[in-house]
């Protein structure tokens, strides 16, 4: 007899039943990864083995009542929910609840059985109530919406009203793939020299490759003729795609689906339901060949993957905030391991890490040195914003940006603005004395926000709204100052300088819906706009034939944050936003505002000289010990009692320091928080350091950190897994930010 661990979702424990022959021609046992039906409290449950022992346990086990798949989760995906969960400090249940869709466990075959609601016409004529409103609202934007996800929004009268009255009609069957195609398909796919050069260093190497091209190289080319390669030579090969943003993925789908085939499947964390079940067993099945989508896509148990691609491999929605919070560079390692899959990481930017990983021979770098098509670099010019003010300019258009947008009007061609910060403006400060308006949740300035001239308040952190106030609760005058621009402002002033100018906004005010952000998108694409104006989810692997200027609104934004990340995360933001520009025919134009032009990173950012500025980065890094030449670990304290979080985090930085008995110590004026510059600890061994966090209240709950650094991380692990069943704490190895 076999005893079988079984993970059911929404149960803390995994329990154990017992697997008896289950039928006559059958007596195969059961293995791990399979689907069963048990009883648990009395009611039927399905869930998933994750173990299997031959020993009988010391207490009564129930049997297992059937088996719906042998091979439910491919036992490779099993192990690395295991192995992720015990190095992330989490449980595997939660991993698994990752990998699969809930509904899998609730029906056999929940993919061929739903129901699906579409609009019959047009006309919406007597329309009842709100809720029936909403409805057509929802479908006006999606084509179809499944049972499951309409009675999110919608009760059973409603949705009868609405068939009764033929608004809404019915089908039942498939869902339309979620790869539906809606962009224009570059034509050529002949790599040239340059490109032919890196797809061989990649295809003869079964490390890992890190594919360094500038912005425009042509990195998309490479990935497909990669995907080709590999779907030709092994027809039952699956290739995982992964990108930091789902706005980008209809470009990408268009662009393979039409050079590939239709062997598509896509996902990401807005996909419905139904979606969600349907994309999940094309995957599983094999049917689908290529698996587009975000980060939580390499979550997907594919059935066979060969080839990974990681785009835009320096963006940090790569790391999760949430456990497992894993970098994704490291769970697709764990995957390819498992399957011999071949890794490519692909920026024009890459992270600090992936730098060092190649430079010590673990993963192989390939190059691409020059933008396709012969097209130059940008140039890319600083503008003095401290010139403006002398000149009485004191809105977020320099004369020169201003110049040259109507440079660019005259001429019929599109541009990009960026400024990473959205609302209308930054601090509202009294002016008589002094007060900023905070929110009461978190020690965060509230933002003032204005739409179509209605104001308020808004915390960034938490998100926390309230009008504006109208006197200073301080001292009771009503004089406020309205300090920092945001994207809102810039959208006014824009309007003001140029009538007539057509700007679209993209960020997170303007972009709430699933769609928004691919229309907006598809709305420049095609066209309709002059100007795209947003925040950084416009820096993102962009690609425009008419864009010839970006302008920077205000580069300072970030720098000199207490992070030792903080130059390069400047530095990438720039470089890819700068990209953004020139792509196609003619040279580009940048132009960077700054009050700072003389900060040393801006002209290795004027130079296009990343390799420079690496190399900068390296030695800062290694003198100081802060990672990739040290392992960090960021144990988070919260709690909605200042004392309780200040007196745990200290018992915790107490006990640290005990264990490796060495230098680091509190945060102050003379130990400051890690930063590049820092050169202390040049020594091998675990520096510990405790620091209230960057925002000291959020969320209502108060936070302090303790900073773990190490040779390498096991040294971590072993005090972490020891010591962490009695913490109240996130555990962030490896954090992409100290804040
Ligand atoms: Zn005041
Ligand atoms: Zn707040």
């Amino acid at each position: 007899m076999q005893f079988c661990h079984i993970w059911l979702r929404g149960v803390r424990d995994i329990f154990t039943w017992h697997a008896e022959q289950l039928s006559d021609e059958k007596n195969s046992p059961v293995s791990a990864g399979a689907r069963v039906v048990v009883k648990f409290r009395n009611r039927k449950r399905v869930g998933i083995v994750v173990g299997i022992s031959e020993k009988k346990p010391d207490f009564k086990t129930q049997p297992i009542l059937e088996i719906w798949d042998e091979n439910f989760l491919p036992t490779e995906f099993l192990e690395i929910a295991k192995n992720v969960a015990e190095e992330q400090f989490c449980s595997v249940q939660k991993i698994l609840g990752m990998m699969v869709p809930e509904k899998f466990l609730l029906q056999k075959n929940p993919e061929i059985r739903e129901k699906f609601f579409s609009l019959s016409g047009t006309e919406f004529e007597n329309l009842r109530g709100k809720n029936q409103k909403l409805v057509v609202e929802k479908l006006l934007k999606i084509p179809e919406i499944s049972e499951s996800e309409l009675r999110k929004i919608a009760s059973l009268a409603t949705i009868r009203g609405l068939l009764e009255k033929n608004i809404l009609q019915i089908r039942v069957g498939k869902i339309i793939p979620a790869a539906t195609p809606n962009e224009k398909v570059r034509e050529n796919f002949a790599l040239t020299p340059a490109q032919k050069i890196a797809f061989d260093q990649i295809s003869k190497t079964k490390k890992p490759s890190v594919l360094f091209g500038v912005t425009g190289s042509g990195k998309t080319e490479i990935y497909k003729k990669l995907a080709q390669q590999i779907l030709e030579k092994n027809p039952d090969a699956q290739v995982l795609f992964l990108l930091p943003e789902i706005a980008l993925t209809p470009q990408l789908i268009a662009e393979f689906r039409a050079q590939l085939g239709d062997f598509i499947a896509v996902w990401h964390s807005n996909l419905s339901v139904g979606e969600k079940i349907q994309e999940w067993a094309r995957c599983r099945s094999g049917e689908a060949k290529i698996l587009i989508g975000a980060r939580s896509a390499a979550w997907v148990p594919l059935q066979n993957p060969k080839l990974i691609i990681l785009d835009e491999e320096h963006e940090w929605t790569f790391k999760s905030e949430f456990a497992p919070r894993i970098w994704t560079h490291e769970l697709v390692e764990k995957i390819a391991e498992k399957f011999c899959a071949k890794i490519v990481f692909g920026s024009a930017t890459p992270r600090l890490e992936s730098f060092q990983k190649c430079a010590i021979g673990e993963w192989d770098q390939a190059r691409l040195v020059d933008r396709v098509h012969a097209v130059k670099m940008p140039d890319i010019q600083f503008v003095d914003l401290k010139n403006e003010g002398k000149k009485g300019n004191f809105t977020p258009i320099s004369e020169w940006l201003a110049d040259e947008i109507s440079k660019m009007l005259e001429r019929k061609k599109q541009g990009i603005l960026f400024l990473n910060r959205r609302g209308f403006s930054g601090s509202t400060q009294c002016r008589k004395c002094g007060e900023n308006v905070g929110c009461p949740n978190c020690s965060s300035p509230m933002k003032l926000h204005k739409n179509f001239e209605k104001e308020k308040m808004l915390c960034h952190v938490c998100g926390y709204l309230k009008p504006v106030p109208e006197k200073c609760p301080t001292c009771g005058a009503a004089d406020f100052q309205f300090r920092g621009w945001g994207t809102q402002q810039v959208e006014k002033v824009l309007g003001e300088k140029f009538p007539g100018i057509r700007v679209l906004r993209a960020d997170a005010d303007s972009v709430s819906g699933r769609y928004d952000f691919e229309k907006i998108l598809q709305k420049f694409h095609a066209g309709d706009a002059d100007l795209l104006l947003g925040t950084q989810m416009i820096a993102k692997g962009l690609d425009f034939e008419n864009v010839e200027l970006v302008g920077v609104i205000l580069a300072d934004v970030g720098l000199g944050l207490p992070d030792f990340r903080a130059d390069e995360r400047v530095f990438q933001l720039l470089t890819q936003v700068s990209g953004r520009a020139g792509r196609r025919k003619t040279q580009g134009k940048i132009l960077i505002q700054t009050f700072r032009p003389e900060e040393p990173l801006f002209q290795f950012v004027r130079n296009h000289d990343t390799e420079n500025f690496i190399a900068d980065q390296i030695s800062d890094r290694k003198n100081a010990n802060l990672p990739p030449f040290s392992v960090m670990a960021k144990i988070t304290f919260s709690h909605a009692d200042k004392n309780i979080s200040f007196r745990e985090s200290k018992k915790f930085f107490a006990l640290a320091q005990k264990s490796f008995s060495t230098g680091g110590g509190a945060f102050s004026k003379k130990n400051p928080p890690p930063t590049a510059t820092e050169t202390s600890q040049k020594n091998s061994s675990v520096g510990v350091q405790w620091a209230p966090a960057f925002f000291p209240k959020s969320h209502g709950k108060f936070h302090f950190h303790v900073f773990l650094r190490a040779p390498d991380r096991k040294i971590l692990q072993e005090f972490l897994s020891k010591n962490c069943d009695q913490l109240v704490a996130k555990i962030d190895l490896f954090p992409a930010s100290l804040l």
